[in-house]
């Protein structure tokens, strides 16, 4: 297992138990104790910096109506009791916001996630990935009419009584994995590139769970039709959110096995090709730009060189 990721660790209990009080979560939505992490248009409320920090506000700093039911999530409760809201201002012009936080900016979190302690960088993905979950669920996917925020946000349930369709968060399992070889062609760790990246940025394989599909399956069809190799050994290294916008990444090792031949397919692949340890370690010596330093695929390129002489 690795060490903790960038965008885990939130400090907050989720307290989900208080998710279906109503007339507890109406106290909280005007409790001016009560903290609000705004949202908008998929921007987190950021101080920019060496060390970016996560803004929140007091619910009489928002816009009118903007701390109602309807529109915050209940993220949790802080050590001491204060509630914790999510808030998407997505519908405000942003030109009405600017009063929202000395020096704050709306900013992407996968600009600054890297430089943010692991604490802030939580609350501010699991605010980006509720937040994107309620804007894609505002309608019934059962029969079309109009859904509504339940349990504090953590429930949409339809509004036609005749349906009356409940429908949960959601996120949407991708496995990510660092496939390696050993032996007598010497240890190396295979890298791919899609066309859309930057110029020498490879990174490690990944592929989203399709129904019907164990992790492990998942792992083993992706990289063979990626790379035309057929890998062994599947073992699971550790998970991260990846609101980026709706995903959660399962990272995983699997091997290679002696004398596999690399083929990769050009219609999934840029480009694709085996790196060893001493390449990773100077980057520059075979011209490769390496995954951001928030991602699970940076983690798991560095554990396995870390495992090397
Ligand atoms: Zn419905």
């Amino acid at each position: 297992m690795m060490t903790p990721l960038c965008y885990t660790g939130c400090a907050l209990d989720r307290a989900a138990q208080r998710r279906s009080d109503d007339a507890w979560l109406a106290e909280r939505l005007c409790d001016p104790e009560s903290r609000f992490v705004p949202l908008w248009q998929d921007r987190n409320l950021i101080v920019p910096g060496d060390a970016p920090s996560a803004v929140s506000v007091a619910g009489a700093e928002l816009p009118p109506g903007a701390c109602s039911e309807q529109q915050a999530v209940f993220l949790g409760l802080e050590n001491g009791g204060r509630a914790w809201f999510s808030v998407d201002l997505s519908e405000h012009a942003k030109g009405d916001l600017t009063i929202l936080g000395d020096g704050a900016k709306f900013i992407s979190l996968r600009r600054v996630g890297p430089l943010m302690d692991h604490a802030a960088g939580s609350l501010l993905a699991y605010t980006l990935g509720i937040c994107f979950w309620h804007r894609r669920h505002r309608f019934c996917g059962v029969c079309g009419a109009p859904t509504e925020n339940r349990h504090g946000g953590h429930l949409r349930v339809c509004t036609r009584a005749e349906c009356g369709a409940e429908h949960f968060p959601r996120t949407d399992p991708a496995v990510i994995m660092l496939v390696t070889r050993s032996g007598a062609e010497g240890d190396a760790c295979l890298l791919g590139r899609q066309a859309r990246w930057p110029k020498g940025m490879m990174s490690t394989l990944a592929g989203f769970v399709e129904p019907g599909e164990s992790l492990e399956e998942t792992v083993v069809r992706e990289v063979e039709e990626e790379s035309g190799i057929r890998v062994v050994n599947v073992r699971y290294m550790g998970s991260q959110p990846w609101p980026f916008p709706s995903s959660l990444m399962l990272g995983f090792r699997a091997e290679a096995p002696p004398g596999a031949v690399l083929d990769f397919d050009a219609d999934e692949l840029d480009d694709a090709r085996w790196f060893t340890r001493a390449e990773i370690r100077d980057p520059q010596s075979v011209g490769l730009i390496m995954p951001g330093a928030d991602s699970i695929a940076r983690r798991l390129i560095e554990t396995w060189v870390d495992e090397g002489e």
